[in-house]
């Protein structure tokens, strides 16, 4: 499996937390103040936080990505068709979308072969 190091975007890298909770020398807990995250291929921004990896309702880490700023996927995936791409519930807007997961896509059930 492959994996790859990526700057942690809930602090930006700094390893502290963008918040300061509980205090501002708090170790970011995303990271564990570090500053870097690793995540697995293949991975792209979360679309439910814009790849911030933040929770902009509740100032917290993004529940889709989990504060990581991005999220791994399976090929071959298309658009989510319930929120559109946006990662966002359509009902309750500060929630991540129940079919996607706040990714924006989902992978693509289809059997048919494709030619490479
Ligand atoms: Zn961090
Ligand atoms: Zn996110
Ligand atoms: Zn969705």
């Amino acid at each position: 499996m492959d994996a790859k190091l990526i700057t942690c975007a809930f602090c930006q890298g700094t390893g502290k937390d963008p918040f300061g909770i509980p205090s501002p020398l708090s170790s970011c807990q995303v990271c564990g103040g570090k500053g870097t995250v690793k995540v697995r291929e293949l991975a792209i921004a979360c679309a439910f936080c814009g790849g911030s990896g933040v929770h902009d309702e509740l100032r917290l880490t993004c529940t889709a990505c989990s504060g990581k700023g991005m999220v791994t996927i399976k090929e071959p995936v298309e658009k989510c068709p319930r929120c559109q791409g946006t990662g966002v519930d359509i009902s309750i807007n500060y929630l991540p979308c129940s079919l996607c997961g706040g990714k924006g896509v989902i992978t693509t059930r289809k059997r048919e072969k494709q030619p490479v």
